[in-house]
């Protein structure tokens, strides 16, 4: 709660403010006699600072200082940390290695001063037609509404979606979340397929109507053990391992519903890529007005306002992605993390938090009951679980019955597959799919690799000028790009080296895979996901839209397919070159090529018919292949595991990723060497090793140079702090050292950078 002191003369004269700079310590400032009793402990503040005007949170409250000349605080600005989240952001200092004021920019919303929102449309979008309604979209009225609206393709793209959410959903919901323009909406209206009606706002909960009448009983025995989590009122983590389907939502949305009955608050965090329309429709049809979802394309100041209402107590569930671990929800009880292996939950920019080890260590300060859900738990999360740190529940199968689908192993080494893009095995397949009326979908695992060209007489590759990785070819404008700096340039005629004029492209990309697919099936629909097709503000959901509209049969593209969208429609997944993510150079390269492997595979045949995935690789025999197979994410985690304790990696031990990079390449190797050999003498002694310094995969970028230490095995914040105070110690005697920039990372999830 918002302290309201009233003021007095004693009330206390100055503050010690946390800035969002890389210096731990607070800086103190006088609170002017018009703000005397308004400062309190969790307020964000502006202060000058040198030069410079700065957003700060208050810490401490001082009667008197010491500090000989202290300037005044400028303002006081409207948001409020509440005491655990000053807490947590403590933590993640120094946990993650920043100062607080760095910390505290992540846990609080955008700095907006008095920002303005529009007010929100409000009312319920329904479908007018019961059969509709009830039918969904194997009703007669669907077919009739779909003819009526085949030239109005965006109409019908929205009632498709509203059937599908159960008939009816909330206009800000349609309008935010799923992209609709209005007057999309209001064209439904006008022909009478649907109606807006008003949201009884007075009491949602007694509206919260189940949708499932009851659970089977392997949810009921998960909703009981972490019922019983929350009435112990004591830190209890649950891992609910479940494949795709089993239910696991159901579980979370019953317990949400239960703390929310019991007065509490809790948050439901989701990967950014999940937020998809079907999830949180039903986090809305559940709790109407009391849930708030957060969602990347969210405006500054409406994150701003989400952050007030929780914190008045309007929000009481909270779903979004990583950052909405930090929600000020009142009397919080539980915090969900579904998918909790997803990678997404790893911040990539300082502070290098994990959400899902910020939740823990929240429900551990704050009492809490943390559910860890997945369907391919993350090996630490299962080793947690295998020991019993961690209550585990098990959701074996899908609710809506059906079988796994089968997966068929196409060894590419054979003669007749060697070399190709498609395997025979392959086309096939997609062949007999199209005949059968039903959806493929085509995944090219592909991760950091992509097509290049090269020069066929002395091996030379196209190279960019600033970064040490090949430059990828982009078949829409024709040029060689590089991902990391955007620089680009024509396909050059001859090569750079020898001036031979053979070139050709390597590596297999999406757009050759289409070209591929588009002989192979003339006059079939490709529609094409990745990173060229997606990029504005909307394409991801257009693709998927017109996917699960059946305007398409296939659809290609890499990770992005992977999740999300449920197609009734899909009876294939194929697979290209399975392997490439094996051979990438990280510990969980299996873990998640397995992880990923078992997403798509869970695509194909949802509904109507059995499914089957066929992937093609020239590693058949890899450990990852052999238990796919079988369905065993059990068998393969338990090889993982053990692997993974003989090396020594988590979770049976901490790794810390300090990289640095510099313009000077002899002065960055010499400061990498000198700090590295410190490390040594100190740490080595007491069971850490210090390995390096070594280049990254890309050791050079934008024209800076990159080296990297790795501290691995029993790290503690003892030697994270000496290690950071060598770095401070090292760059301030060293000359020239001050241009050396270090990126730390506290439990890498990546080693790539
Ligand atoms: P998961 O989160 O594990 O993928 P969901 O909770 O989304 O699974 O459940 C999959 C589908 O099954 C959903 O459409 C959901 O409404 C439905 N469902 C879940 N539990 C039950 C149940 N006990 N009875 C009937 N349908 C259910
Ligand atoms: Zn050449
Ligand atoms: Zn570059």
């Amino acid at each position: 709660m918002r302290p309201d002191p009233t003021p007095s003369p004693s009330s206390p004269r100055f503050a010690r403010v946390v800035l969002p700079i890389p210096v731990d310590q607070p800086f103190t400032y006088q609170i002017p006699d018009a703000m005397l009793g308004r400062v309190a402990i969790g307020c964000r503040v502006g202060v000058p600072f040198g030069k410079r005007a700065l957003s700060g949170v208050v810490v401490d409250l001082l009667d008197h200082t010491d500090v000989p000349r202290t300037r005044a605080i400028s303002e006081i600005e409207d948001v409020f940390a509440p005491p655990p989240l000053l807490e947590l952001a403590r933590w993640m200092a120094s946990y993650y290695g920043c100062s607080r004021g760095e910390a505290l920019q992540s846990v609080l919303p955008p700095s907006m001063r008095r920002a303005k929102v529009k007010a929100k449309p409000t009312g319920m979008l329904c479908v007018v037609d019961d059969a509709l309604r009830r039918g969904g979209e194997t009703s007669d009225t669907y077919a009739k509404a779909q003819a009526s609206l085949a030239r109005a393709k965006r109409q019908l793209a929205l009632l498709t979606e509203l059937v599908s959410a159960g008939g009816e959903a909330p206009v800000p919901v349609v309008l935010e979340e799923w992209g609709y323009a209005r007057e999309v909406l209001d064209g439904l209206v006008a022909r009478g397929i649907a109606r807006i009606d008003p949201v009884d706002a007075a009491s949602p909960l007694d509206s919260l109507e189940a949708r499932v009448d009851w659970l089977n009983d392997e949810q009921k025995q998960a909703l009981t053990l972490v019922t019983d989590a929350l009435h112990s009122r004591e830190f209890r983590p649950v891992l609910l391992y479940g494949v795709t389907g089993s239910g696991k939502t159901e579980v979370y949305l019953r317990a949400a519903r239960h703390v929310v009955e019991e007065g509490g608050g809790c948050i439901v965090l989701v990967p950014e890529i999940g937020l998809l329309p079907q999830a949180t429709a039903r986090y809305r049809r559940a709790f109407g007005d009391l849930v708030a979802i957060i969602h990347s394309r969210l405006t500054g100041p409406e994150r701003f306002d989400i952050w007030e209402r929780i914190e008045r107590g309007e929000h009481r569930v909270v779903v979004g992605p990583r950052s909405a671990v930090f929600s000020p929800v009142r009397d919080l009880r539980l915090i969900v993390v579904d998918e909790e292996q997803d990678e997404s939950y790893k911040q990539d920019d300082k502070p290098r938090y994990h959400a899902r080890s910020v939740a823990l260590v929240r429900g551990k300060m704050e009492k809490l009951t943390v559910v860890l859900g997945s369907a391919t738990p993350s090996a630490e999360s299962l080793r947690w679980a295998r020991e019993g740190k961690y209550a585990l529940a098990r959701l074996p199968k899908r609710v809506a019955g059906g079988v796994l689908p089968e997966i068929e192993i196409v060894d590419m080494r054979e003669p007749d597959a060697r070399g190709a893009v498609l395997s025979p095995r392959l086309s096939e397949h997609i062949e007999e799919t199209l005949r059968a009326d039903r959806q493929a979908i085509v995944f090219l695992n592909k991760r950091g690799h992509a097509r290049t060209v090269q020069c066929l007489a002395c091996g030379w590759v196209a190279m960019c000028k600033n970064c040490d990785v090949s430059l990828t070819f982009h078949r829409v404008d024709g040029r060689l790009k590089c991902h990391l700096c955007g620089y680009s340039r024509a396909v050059p005629a001859s090569c750079d080296a020898c001036n031979g004029r053979l070139l050709r492209y390597s590596g297999i990309g999406t757009q050759r895979v289409e070209l591929e697919l588009k002989s192979m099936f003339p006059g079939v629909g490709v529609l094409r996901m990745d990173a060229d097709t997606t990029s504005g503000k909307d394409g991801h959901r257009r693709i998927l839209e017109e996917f699960s509209t059946r305007q398409y049969p296939i659809l290609l593209g890499t990770q992005m397919v992977t999740k999300g969208h449920h197609f009734p429609g899909v009876g294939l997944v194929g697979v290209v070159s399975a392997e490439e993510g094996l051979n990438f150079p990280d510990f969980r390269s299996p873990e998640r090529t397995f992880q990923q492997l078992t997403q798509v595979a869970g695509r194909a045949g949802r509904a109507d018919g059995a499914g089957r995935v066929v992937i093609q690789t020239y590693t058949p025999d890899h450990s990852v292949f052999r238990h796919l197979c079988a369905h065993d994410y059990d068998a393969f985690i338990a090889e993982e595991l053990e692997l993974r304790r003989r090396l020594g990696y988590p979770p049976f031990a901490r790794i810390v990723l300090a990289s640095c990079s510099s313009t000077n390449a002899e002065l960055l190797s010499a400061f990498m060497e000198n700090w590295a050999g410190r490390l040594r003498e100190s740490l080595a002694g007491r069971g850490v090793a210090v390995l390096g310094p070594s280049p990254p995969l890309v050791p050079r970028v934008k024209n800076r140079f990159r080296e990297q230490i790795l501290l691995k095995g029993p790290v503690s914040q003892a030697h994270k702090d000496e290690t950071l105070d060598a770095f401070r110690r090292l760059a301030e005697n060293r000359r020239g050292a001050s241009g050396i920039e270090l990126r730390w990372d506290v439990d890498p999830e990546s080693f790539f950078w």
